[in-house]
């Protein structure tokens, strides 16, 4: 497969302060590189994700239909 998603084969690392290859253990995901752990995103990444969770949620708890995307 050719098609491999950012971040589903990256992690954040601390230590390097971007996105790394991991290893991933049973708990815990570490960096290839060095060996530190890592994380899905990186804090600023983290508080975009969540904003824009929120602000795609509609206030009233209707979600509003975009055009055949979600039927298969
Ligand atoms: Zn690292």
């Amino acid at each position: 497969m050719d098609h491999t998603d950012f971040y589903s084969d990256k992690k954040f690392c601390d230590a390097c302060g971007t996105y790394r290859p991991y290893l991933q253990s049973l708990e815990h995901s570490y960096c290839a590189q060095c060996g530190s752990e890592v994380r899905l995103f990186s804090e600023a990444d983290w508080e975009h994700f969540h904003t824009e969770l929120k602000e795609r949620r509609p206030k009233g708890g209707r979600p509003r239909k975009e055009h055949g995307k979600e039927s298969a």
